[in-house]
């Protein structure tokens, strides 16, 4: 039982982006891709949640090959994408939007989740009857991932959760999703850009460069390579 992707290719018309692109994804873990901007990280995510069409190449969920379904096929079968920029309903208040979460499945589960994180972070209980689109960013990103979080994923998909975070809510941001893995048990894929921060949650991780996955591994190892350290982390 895993998210396995083998090989895959995809991009924009002739563009060629993902570089035949392998990983494997474990329930309950986080594995986090790193690399520089235009890497094709985003472009990883669209191709898993079948908003991009994978040019070749298999994705498995659980055994199930999904690259041919359509993504909200995909999100039936529990694979949830949170994409950059968070997407919420701005006129909804926060209830509104984690309760579209929670329709997607419409059991019971999702709102005992939804229970402990707000006991972990009261701001969004503080928030609960405010329309989202007056919130915070981090705040909103907050909403978005505890809504994630209320659809029972199997497995998801993080784009850039920290963007334009200051290191306060990023740290916030983080110790949700670690929250989240813990309590639905859903295999995540972090893409990040706090490559530190991400590497330090992870417990696999892959460097992309150029559309290819240029080394995998423990997180505790790739974070402790010369290569990463001079690329990403200043050393
Ligand atoms: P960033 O951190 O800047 O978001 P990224 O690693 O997520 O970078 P992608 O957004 O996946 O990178 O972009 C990979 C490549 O695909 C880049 O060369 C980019 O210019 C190109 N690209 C992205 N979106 C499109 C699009 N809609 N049409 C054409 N080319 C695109």
């Amino acid at each position: 039982m895993s998210l396995i992707v083998n090989n895959l290719v995809s991009g924009y018309g002739r563009l060629r982006v993902l570089q035949e692109v392998s990983m494997e994804i474990a329930p309950g873990t986080v594995a986090s891709v790193v690399g520089a901007n235009g890497a094709g990280k985003s472009t990883l995510a669209l191709t898993l949640s079948g908003l991009l069409r994978a040019t070749s190449g298999t994705i498995e969920l659980d055994g199930t090959p999904i690259q041919r379904m359509a993504p909200e096929k995909r999100a039936g079968l529990g694979l949830i994408h949170v994409p950059e920029g968070r997407r919420l309903f701005g006129g909804l208040t926060v209830a509104e939007n984690i309760a579209m979460g929670r329709h997607a499945v419409g059991r019971r589960k999702g709102d005992d989740v939804v229970e402990s994180l707000l006991d972990s972070f009261p701001v969004l209980r503080e928030r609960w009857g405010q329309r989202a689109g007056l919130l915070s960013g981090g705040e909103q990103q907050m909403v978005a991932l505890t809504r994630a979080a209320a659809s029972q994923p199997r497995y998801l998909l993080l784009d850039e959760p920290s963007l334009g975070l200051s290191p306060r809510l990023s740290f916030e941001v983080f110790r949700l999703i670690s929250m989240i893995t813990e309590q639905t048990g859903a295999g995540v894929l972090l893409i990040e850009q706090r490559v530190d921060a991400a590497l330090e949650l992870a417990t696999e991780a892959h460097v992309l460069e150029h559309g290819a996955v240029v080394a995998s591994g423990p997180s505790h190892e790739i974070r402790s390579s010369d290569a990463v350290r001079k690329a990403y982390l200043g050393a």
